[in-house]
Parts: structure tokens; sequence; C-alpha cells
């Protein structure tokens, strides 16, 4: 039998889900549905870096409020995710970088990001660890981890609570318009019928946008992370690179998790990745040059994830154009860091009130609008 709800949200990454939770907390009957299980693709394989450092100067703001939503978890979501406070340096070791650094952390301290330069021997006293070949740096108080792999968990119990039918395992491939709404078929599953409709499927989302009629390039990142094995503390804050090529940090369990976008290899539609070892291998060793010590541990294991992206590397959060409460949300640089934050913004759009800070207008990367959506328009 087909379920009628308020909503329907597909894609139940972190953005997908932060909507559903706070349509469901704002009154509506709500359906999230996910191919998969719920924050497994990106949103459950990132590394985990709050960043100011490494997210866009037009984002600081939306990345400022997820951090400190991460960090408050337990209030909102009512469970820890393992997420930690940390200080963050981003380093420049050539004259290139220190440039870069510079242009970098004006950018950011001007759009509120509490970020300023500090001497080499600054960054000794605060990280020793740091190689002491280290030119200048920026550093920020305010940077942070959490432990993505716990992100799922998280969410299911509070989806739970919150009511909203939770559809896992279950691929939609089509969505049919109809004046009352939007007919969604998730495979195995009965039929939904929803007044609303959110599409929040990461790298996906030119698949879904596609079957509404919108033809929007999503670019597709393919990062690779290398974990190393147990060893002693040798850090403790969250260190990058001013040319965004090195994410570092290390747990409370002795890991150390190695990032930077070191691109592998992957296809968003046919499935399927595979690594580049010479990527992995220079990521390695940009890490190791940062914390010289890195080099007294061992490679326990590799994965790889998938990121969005749109041509102007801004967000797609807001209504879709021509139909009636349809809506998009993803392509979010940083965007495990803002997700608790741009879910919640969008949520609050449906539920008719104002967001606190401006939408990301889709609209812009339509144009001209599909003829399909003018003539119904
Ligand atoms: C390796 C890696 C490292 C990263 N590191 C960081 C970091 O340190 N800090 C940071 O801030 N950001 C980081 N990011 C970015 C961040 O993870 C993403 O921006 C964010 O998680 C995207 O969330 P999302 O909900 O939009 O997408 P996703 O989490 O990808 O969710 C999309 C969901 O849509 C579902 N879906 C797709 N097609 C269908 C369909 N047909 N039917 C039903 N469901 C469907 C998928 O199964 C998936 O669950 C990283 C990303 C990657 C890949």
């Amino acid at each position: 039998m087909e379920q009628e709800v308020d909503v329907a949200v597909i894609g139940a990454g972190a953005m997908g889900a932060t909507a559903a939770l706070w349509l469901a907390r704002g009154g509506m009957r709500t359906a999230l549905i996910d191919r998969g299980e719920i924050c497994r693709e990106a949103s459950g394989v990132n590394a985990g870096t709050l960043t100011l450092h490494m997210t866009r100067a037009a984002l600081i703001p939306y990345a400022m409020k997820g951090r400190e939503l991460w960090l408050d978890a337990q209030r909102w979501l009512g469970r820890d995710v393992g997420a930690r406070s940390a200080p963050g340096f981003s380093l420049a070791f050539t004259e290139a970088e220190e440039e870069m650094l510079f242009k970098r952390a004006d950018a950011r301290s001007a759009m509120g990001a509490p970020i300023r330069i500090v001497t080499p021997e600054e960054v000794r006293a605060i990280e020793p660890g740091i190689n002491p070949a280290v030119r200048a740096a920026a550093f920020c108080a305010l940077d942070g981890h959490v432990t993505a792999y716990l992100t799922g968990r998280a969410y299911r119990a509070a989806l739970t609570e919150a009511g909203v039918s939770l559809l896992e395992g279950h691929g939609v491939e089509g969505i049919e318009v109809s004046d009352a709404g939007y007919v969604i078929r998730p495979a195995g599953a009965p039929a939904l019928r929803a007044r609303r409709l959110v599409l929040a499927g990461g790298v996906w989302l030119e698949t879904m946008l596609a079957w509404l009629g919108f033809h929007v390039r999503i670019k597709c990142l393919v990062n690779q992370l290398v974990v190393t094995e147990r060893m002693r503390p040798v850090m403790r804050s969250v260190v990058g690179i001013a040319n965004g090529l090195l994410s570092l940090k290390q747990f409370e369990n002795g890991t150390v998790l190695i990032g930077g976008g070191w691109q592998g290899k992957g296809d968003p539609v046919r499935g399927g990745v595979e690594p580049i070892p010479d990527n992995l291998i220079g990521n390695i060793q940009l890490a190791r040059h940062a914390i010289p010590a890195l080099g007294e541990t061992r490679v326990v294991r590799i994965w790889l994830g998938l990121e969005s992206e749109t041509a102007d590397a801004m967000p797609m959060i807001g209504p879709l154009p021509g139909l009636a409460e349809a809506y998009v949300i993803g392509c979010v640089h940083s965007g495990y860091t803002s997700a608790p934050y741009m879910g919640h913004l969008l949520a609050e759009r449906i539920l008719g009130r104002e967001p606190e800070l401006p939408l990301f207008d889709p609209a812009r990367l339509m144009k001209p609008a599909p003829a399909k959506l003018e003539e119904t328009a």
C-alpha cells in the first residue's frame, strides 16, 4: 500500500539525515530513503576534520556553526560522535606556499575565522613534532575532528526517535511529478506519495536531478585516505599544508589519519573505486615531511570515498526552479564540517521559517531552465 508523507528525503548522508531530522522535529511526517545504509558513503568514510583552514572563505560562517554543532552533538543528536576540539595549523615550507598561506588566512579571517599567522618558534612551542624547516604557519584555535564512522549509528537512533520512516537498502530510480506532489517507488518497498521532496544524493545528485529534467554537471572527487597503526602521541593538533594537499591528525587510540584530497580512481555511475599508489605515497611522504616522527609507524589501511563539487565549487541548497516544494542539498566544500548546520538551514526554509544564513540557489547552475519545466511553470 502507498504510504503518504509530508516530505520525502532521498539520500541519507549527513545532509539528508540532518534535514530529515529537523523536518520531523518540526512536525512533518518524514521519510528518509537510501539505497544503502545511512551515512555509509562520503558521510561515513570522510576524514572527519572540522576545519576552517580548508573551508572556502565564503563558507566560513557556516563551517563555524557546523563545527559547534558537532562538538555539541550529545545535546541535539542525543549521541556522541567522537567530536573533539583541537587547534589547527596550515603550514608553509616553500616561498610559494608561504604566499598562498597569507592569502588564504587573510580571506578566511575576513569572513570571521579566528586564524592568525604565527612564527616557526610559536608553531614549535604549540606542536613540537612539526618539522623545524617550516617557514610560516597559520593557526586556528577552532579546528577539531569527529570519528566519521560513528555518524550513521548516531543519526539512525535520533531519526527513529523523531519518528522518521527510515528506508535503508531501497534505491530510487526515478520520481513521478503529479499535481498532489511526488510519487517515489523505492526498490523493494511500497510507493511513497510526498507533498515535498528533498534530493540529498551527494555525488549522485547529477543522476537524481536528471530524474526531474535538470542537467547539472557534478564533479566527482575520488579521495584517498590512509590510517597508520597505533603509535606514541606525536601530535595534538590538526595539521595541513597551505596548498591544501594534507590533512593530518592523531586520534586518542594512537592511530594517525592522513588525507588531503589525493585522488584515486572511481566512477559514481558504474560504481567501484581503485587507489592510485603513487598518490598514496605522495600523501604519506608529505605527512612525514610535516611530522617527521610518522617515520616510526606503518600504514595499516587505506580507503577511498566520493565527494561532490559543482562547477563554481559552491553548494546547491534550496528550492528547485519551476517545481512546487522540491529542494536539493549537497556539493558543500568541507561538507562534513558544515552538514549539521546546512541540513538545519534547509529544514528551516521548508518549514516556512527564515533561515539564519542565506541558502545557495541551485537555479544558478541550471540556466537555461529545462524545456519540460518551462512548460509547466
Ligand atoms: C574521503 C573523503 C574525505 C573527506 N574529508 C572531509 C573532512 O575531513 N572534513 C569535511 O568537512 N569534509 C570532508 N569530506 C566531504 C564530506 O564527507 C562530504 O561533503 C559530505 O559527507 C557529503 O554529505 P552528503 O550527505 O551530501 O553526501 P553522502 O554522504 O555521499 O550521501 C549521499 C547518499 O545518497 C544515497 N544515494 C545515492 N543515490 C541514491 C539513490 N538512487 N537512491 C537512494 N539513495 C541514494 C547514497 O547511498 C548516500 O548515502 C570528505 C569526503 C570524502 C569522500
